[in-house]
């Protein structure tokens, strides 16, 4: 019955009706009872606290005030924009409040001298504090509904917001929803063998209370509840994907640790591996051999020698007769790829070749050949590896370089290679990102972590200037290229804006030449052909040029060992990755380096933030915590396309303790009853079936 109820369309609930119905649907994919109460809260506020206008300043977050409307007024602005502005007093103190939508039909529910609760985020204009597109409650309707201690927050939109379904029209219609559903509708989705001991409140409880908490405690316990139940259900499904794979796929085995790694490592290995290079190498060695397909993420920060490792793993696949392949997801950085690994095997009789869209047919075919008969040992690529019908005689071992820009579907398309056994996979990535975020992107992989520089570096200095301090770079970089050094200079790259964007880097690249004079500079943006960025490439590396202009083109894995300067144009408009990520392309010779922020003088907070936390770290890690933490995880780099991220509740940026108890549960679990055919794991077995049927039905079931 109560199923019945749930599935009704959302036009049906009271205080709906069509026009409402419709913009449920289009800006918050609310098209039946149930979506509604799985539309979350995403904070509260304790709507018992009354500020004065006194204590109120521009930074704060939401605020509610007493006082009294005493003018309105149409403004006319520029062209046909109006707004509205109506001063608010508390009998002390004056508030602007201004509307910029939805005028008519506010102006005619305002009433003048009335006194009002009134609802908000501060904000200020011309130094004057203000409050845009308040919630308003005349006093007399706030004292006869009570409300509860704590009001749930609803994101909302202005299309939403001029049908009156500003956050609080939204609660005020999930309220009126749950009053109207029976108690004990709505069924329990996890067993009492994980609600006792995490003591769990019931799915019931939490459903009710999350839209209108009673208190604090109880606002608590049901987000925890229902957090936890939705990364419980993410993780079950990535562990039973691994699982699946472990039990289905047969892995290749890399029997033997032969000639080609055993006369590497003995021989041509320029240097002593890294602690955490050996550790690594040990784990995908046990990987290879156990007869599973091996899924692995290696993460390490720019410069913590990724390479190496990935070529000493394609020749323990070599040394068992297989071939390997490396993948990149640009030119220039397989280019490079290519180089370097051909130069560390140049005394092997290994065949190499490289493969990407600039290609020559000819080259290409013999390629294919190669390939085919077996001749061929390691191939280097783009996407043209995944793209092109190239069949390999017997892959053995794929590498993917810079996880972020290939997507889960191509790491599946690499295994279709192989007429046989998939190979194995390892994927490295020089974004580090956040154990949590890693735990759900690549919840079905295992995962190193090589977590040691090589010695002997010195650590980046970074500073932070505004623009006005340009003399002082243009001397240090004077300076540095004066004892032999060489720097880039790297300037933003916004698709929207290009063609500005071009005028930025041009004018920066004339600017660097009237100022330094003396030396030769090259240029590199996106619209240059292959071929003619990798000349400019090719003339920078050899030193025929002292300092790079360029869009962020260089971004990934450039490897200039005597550039030594990295001073980044408007340093603001860039995530805190990409910072980090061009922030490595220097510091990797054993001189002393810098990286050198260059920003406008007034800074967004998050901007403020994102300059000291370069500033004071070197740590990817670190940085990427703080990069989750500013901007949520849907953007963080990479993460943007992913489905995976969108949780209707959970937080990852916040939730990580919920998180880690949800795997290990999870884990737990699987490892008990892996097939979930223990009746204590009834329901889980059910949710999980019934989800496979119809995704996304989570939110349905009651
Ligand atoms: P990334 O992890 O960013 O891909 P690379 O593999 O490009 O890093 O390595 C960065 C630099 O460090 C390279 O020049 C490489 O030769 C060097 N390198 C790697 N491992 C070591 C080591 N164990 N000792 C000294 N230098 C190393
Ligand atoms: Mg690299």
């Amino acid at each position: 019955m109560s199923y019945a109820l749930l599935d009704t369309p959302i036009e049906y609930l009271k205080g709906v009706g069509p026009k409402r119905a419709e913009v449920l649907q289009k800006e918050f994919g609310i098209f039946r009872f149930a979506d509604l109460l799985f539309y979350f809260p995403f904070r509260y506020v304790d709507r018992t606290k009354f500020y004065k206008i006194s204590e109120i300043h521009p930074d704060m977050q939401y605020v509610q005030v007493k006082g009294r409307l005493i003018s309105v007024e149409t403004i006319q602005g520029k062209g046909k924009n109006q707004r509205l502005s109506a001063l608010f007093s508390d009998g002390e103190n004056t508030l602007e409040l201004i509307w910029f939508t939805g005028l008519r039909w506010i102006k005619a529910a305002l009433k003048t001298d009335a006194d009002y609760v009134i609802f908000g985020r501060p904000g200020s204009f011309n130094g004057r504090l203000n409050m845009a597109h308040p919630e308003m409650e005349l006093l007399k309707d706030h004292i006869a509904s009570p409300q509860g201690k704590l009001q749930a927050v609803y994101s909302t939109t202005e299309k939403a917001k001029n049908l009156g379904l500003d956050s609080k029209g939204i609660s005020k219609l999930a309220i009126t929803l749950l009053t109207q559903i029976p108690p004990n509708s709505f069924g329990e989705t996890l067993p009492s063998t994980i609600l006792n001991p995490l003591k769990l409140i019931s799915r019931e409880q939490a459903l009710r209370s999350v839209h209108m908490p009673s208190d604090n405690d109880s606002m608590q316990k049901s987000l925890f509840r229902l957090k936890f139940e939705e990364l419980f259900y993410a993780q079950l499904r990535l562990l039973q994907v691994k699982n699946l794979r472990k039990q289905q796929l047969k892995g290749i085995v890399f029997e033997k640790i032969d000639t080609y790694f055993d006369e590497f490592y003995h021989q041509h290995l320029p240097f002593e591996l890294t602690n955490a290079q050996k550790r690594v190498l040990k784990e995908i060695r046990r990987d290879t051999v156990n007869g599973y397909q091996m899924n692995r993420l290696l993460q390490g920060d720019v410069g913590s020698g990724k390479t190496i490792v990935a070529l000493m793993t394609m020749l323990m696949g070599i040394d068992n007769g297989y071939q390997a392949a490396m993948l990149a997801p640009t030119e220039i950085l397989s280019n490079q790829h290519f180089k370097t690994i051909s130069k560390l095997l140049e005394k092997t009789n290994l065949n190499i070749k490289l493969l990407t869209g600039s290609t020559k047919k000819s080259e290409r075919e013999e390629i294919f050949r190669l390939l085919e008969d077996g001749s061929l040992h390691i191939l280097v690529g783009t996407h043209a590896i995944i793209e092109n019908p190239v069949v390999f005689r017997n892959l053995g071992i794929a590498i993917i370089d810079e996880q972020h820009r290939f997507g889960v579907a191509q790491r599946a398309k690499l295994w279709g290679k192989n007429k046989e056994n998939p190979p194995h996979v390892l994927v490295m990535t020089a974004t580090p990102i956040p154990r949590t975020l890693a735990m759900t992107l690549y919840g079905d992989l295992d995962i190193s972590v090589i977590d040691e520089l090589p010695p002997g570096r010195k650590s980046i200095r970074t500073m932070h200037y505004h623009q006005f301090s340009r003399q002082k770079v243009l001397d240090l970089m004077a300076s540095e290229i004066n004892k032999g050094r060489q720097c880039y200079v790297v300037f933003p790259l916004i698709e929207e804006s290009e063609k500005v964007d071009m005028k930025n880097l041009m004018d920066g690249f004339e600017q660097l030449q009237a100022a330094l004079p003396q030396f030769s500079i090259s240029m590199l943006h996106g619209r240059m052909t292959g071929e003619a960025k990798e000349n400019e490439m090719k003339r920078f590396a050899a030193g025929k040029t002292q300092i790079m202009v360029s869009t962020t083109v260089i971004e990934v894995g450039v490897d200039v060992a005597n550039a030594t300067i990295m001073v980044i144009e408007n340093a603001e408009r860039f995530g805190l990755s990409q910072l980090h990520q061009l922030r490595g392309r220097v510091g990797r010779g054993g001189d002393q380096s810098y990286c050198i922020l260059l920003t406008n003088t007034k800074l967004s907070n998050d901007a403020e933030i994102r300059m000291q936390t370069m500033v004071r770290t070197n740590n990817g890690f670190e940085i990427s915590e703080v990069d989750l933490d500013l901007r949520g995880p849907g953007d963080i780099e990479g993460t943007r396309q992913s489905g995976d991220m969108k949780f209707k509740i959970a937080d990852l940026a916040h939730d990580q303790q919920i998180l880690v108890l949800a795997r290990e549960m999870a884990q737990h679990i699987l490892e008990d009853d892996p097939e979930l055919k223990n009746a204590q794991n009834a329901i889980i077995h059910e949710i999980l079936s019934l989800e496979m049927k119809t995704r996304g039905a989570w939110a349905r079931i009651s």
